[in-house]
């Protein structure tokens, strides 16, 4: 028993060791040396951006090229090779270099990724998570996908419900964020002067507040898109009754004669 299993284990290694051997021997005939560390090197381990466009480069090289330059906190990477205006994909340089330098060039990449969009950090210390607007909606009221808790986005802080950015940092007492949250729950609005809080009981949305300022029901603004679009309306209104009156007596004056 235990000769035959020697017998077909030799055979097994003679057979690798030969293919591995042509292999080698293959590849030397297909060497070529690398531009930037004049060292021989087998075509395998040639750099190319694809099949069209391969450099005189070494893998060793690339990848020492590319952690340099990550080393320095650049992400973007150009060819090393002098004439080419190509910069390095992650994806096709993959199999070529390290998986360790791989993934810190993708979180090289992630964090300049992160800081072109308009981005805050979540303000709430237990957490910290970069909430990023890729959208850039301009929203200020914003849930940090990883905590869900909600944060402002105008002003970097926890939620301030009720109150406005200016007046979250000042107004933090316990009470007084209670209040906001009744403020928002009752639609209650600011007059944004003296930051009196103001129930509308009835009719237009252009309220004046007992400091004399007058502002937006709705969002609070001196100059909005609401009150414009209220003097429209009315305007508008004025138009219509004036044209219907104008009728009204036309017909009156018909019937007459
Ligand atoms: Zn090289
Ligand atoms: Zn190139
Ligand atoms: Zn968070
Ligand atoms: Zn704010
Ligand atoms: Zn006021
Ligand atoms: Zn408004």
């Amino acid at each position: 028993m235990s000769n035959e299993i020697q017998q077909g284990t030799s055979d097994n290694t003679s057979v690798m060791s030969d293919e591995i051997w042509q292999d080698t021997s293959d590849e030397i005939q297909q060497n070529f040396t690398c531009e930037i560390c004049i060292e021989p090197a087998t075509l395998s381990q040639k750099f190319g951006h694809d099949a069209n466009c391969v450099h005189n480069i070494c893998f060793m090289c690339i990848a020492s090229h590319i952690q340099s330059k990550i080393d320095d906190n650049i992400c973007t990477i150009n060819c090393p090779e002098l004439d080419c205006e190509k910069t390095l994909i992650p994806m096709e340089c993959r199999p070529m270099i390290p998986s360790s330098l791989f993934v810190k060039w993708s979180d090289c990449l992630c964090r300049s990724y992160v800081s072109t969009y308009k981005s805050c950090y979540c303000p709430y210390r237990d957490c910290s998570e970069p909430i990023l607007n890729e959208c850039n909606v301009a929203t200020e009221k914003y849930a940090c996908p990883a905590c869900k808790r909600l944060v402002c986005y105008a002003c970097r802080a926890p939620w301030h419900a009720g109150f406005r950015c200016s007046k979250a940092s000042r107004e933090t007492d316990e009470n007084d964020v209670r209040f906001g949250r009744l403020l928002v729950r009752m639609q209650w609005s600011r007059c944004p002067k003296c930051g009196q809080a103001i129930e509308r009981v009835a009719g237009c949305q252009f309220v004046k507040c007992r400091c004399r300022t007058s502002f937006c029901y709705l969002c609070g603004s001196q100059d909005c898109q609401h009150t414009r679009r209220n003097i429209v309306i009315i305007v508008m209104n004025i138009i219509i009754t004036i044209f219907f009156m104008f009728i009204f007596l036309v017909g009156v004056e018909g019937n007459r004669n």
